[in-house]
């Protein structure tokens, strides 16, 4: 799944617990993909590309069904005993795991349960769809919008990031040479993507809260 709708996670878990900062939740539906991104970095985990589609092909560190529930734990135990707030390290719990969760629908079968076996791998594929993967995420993006009520800001938010979306995802053959010849390149635009839709999810999101609290307020 993409950056945008991973981040649209980010509001579904905000509706259910209002008082929460959003910022946090944001981090929480990434964390995994921040790691992945890292890991490229340094040469941990790498895709490649073939067939004139890319693989992620090994990310069992970042992306495997133990890792996602170990940081979810890890990250329960810190904010909940280190800053004392359970509803928070719920919630982030929560963020972490449903990344690796959405990931299994939408990848290729690349997701380990573990980085000690390499095998058996999950995913549903859809990716290997672009049109349907398109859809289902837009659909997706959509229903967080509609689930959190969000502002029109919001909207086109997740409207103007899924058709940009859309070339990256019917990309193919030549036009992946780039990230063949740059390694770095793939990781630097997912991170990319990470922090611009935190910005304007968080944005957007929170102008609509500062509004109806000022209305309540009054
Ligand atoms: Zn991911």
């Amino acid at each position: 799944m993409y950056a945008i709708n991973h981040a649209a996670t980010a509001l579904l878990i905000k509706k259910n617990a209002p008082k929460l900062p959003l910022f946090p939740l944001l981090v929480s539906v990434q964390l995994v993909e921040v790691f992945w991104v890292f890991f490229n970095y340094v040469g941990w985990e790498h895709f490649s590309i073939s067939g004139g589609k890319v693989h992620l092909d090994f990310l069992p560190y970042s992306h495997s069904i133990f890792s996602g529930i170990a940081a979810a734990v890890l990250s329960f135990c810190v904010i909940n005993w280190g800053y004392k707030n359970r509803q928070l390290a719920i919630a982030f719990a929560i963020g972490v795991v449903s990344h690796v969760m959405i990931d299994v629908i939408f990848h290729e079968k690349d997701i380990q349960l573990s980085p000690f076996f390499a095998k058996p791998v999950l995913g549903l594929g859809i990716l290997d769809y672009p049109i349907l993967n398109f859809i289902i995420e837009f659909a997706y993006g959509l229903f967080c919008w509609w689930y959190f009520k969000g502002n029109k800001a919001l909207l086109w938010t997740i409207i103007i990031f899924n058709v940009l979306d859309l070339p990256i995802m019917l990309s193919h053959g030549d036009a992946l040479t780039p990230f063949v010849n740059y390694p770095f390149l793939l990781p630097s635009v997912i991170l990319f993507q990470i922090l611009i839709t935190w910005y304007f999810v968080f944005r957007y999101a929170s102008s609509k809260n500062e509004k109806q609290q000022s209305v309540s307020e009054i």
